[in-house]
């Protein structure tokens, strides 16, 4: 176990420089679990789910010629949501395969994001990866989540069939049609 866990603490301290200059891969996986904000939308239901994630680190000219930082990034997880049209939980399975570029400051990375088809984030020494991975995630969450096709749930049934035995007995209709009728003059 302990060499699970080495990996993961250091993705979450990652010095993303030295990773692209050394053209260097790191992988990880860890429980939903640790991942908070997701761990909100399963309303608690993802304890036993995984997230994986993989990323690439390399240098890449700039326009300017000078050498960037880049990160390709994938990572994927199966996510049990509430659908919204049986209530019952469903598996979504989330994947993202982006492309980061890092700049020096804050105001670099604002004005380049919007003109580049990568995403542009401010470098750091000590880069939180699975914060990365669980910003991306969130975004790939559906606004409402559904199955394609709702299972039949035992649950509803059950109730359903309680309801009507506690239902008191209307009377029939036509019964009550036939009941007139006799009293009718013909
Ligand atoms: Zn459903």
């Amino acid at each position: 176990m302990k060499h699970d866990k080495e990996p993961v603490t250091a993705a979450r301290h990652l010095d993303l420089k030295a990773l692209a200059l050394s053209g260097g891969d790191v992988s990880g996986h860890e429980s939903l679990s640790k991942f908070e904000r997701i761990m909100q939308e399963t309303r608690g239901l993802g304890g036993d789910s995984v997230v994986n994630w993989s990323a690439h680190g390399e240098m890449r000219p700039g326009a300017s010629g000078e050498d960037q930082v880049w990160l390709s990034l994938t990572a994927g997880a199966i996510v049990p949501l509430i659908c919204q049209r049986c209530m019952g939980s469903v598996d979504v399975a989330l994947s993202v395969d982006r492309q980061f570029r890092f700049v020096s400051d804050e105001k670099t990375a604002e004005a380049e994001d919007d003109e580049s088809e990568e995403d542009v984030l401010v470098l750091a020494r000590d880069f939180d990866l699975p914060a990365l991975v669980e910003d991306e995630l969130l975004m790939e969450l559906p606004l409402i989540p559904r199955h394609e096709t709702c299972p039949q749930s035992v649950k509803l049934e059950a109730l359903d069939a309680d309801f009507d035995s506690v239902t008191p007995e209307k009377p029939n209709p036509f019964a009550v049609l036939a009941k007139m009728q006799i009293g009718k003059p013909s």
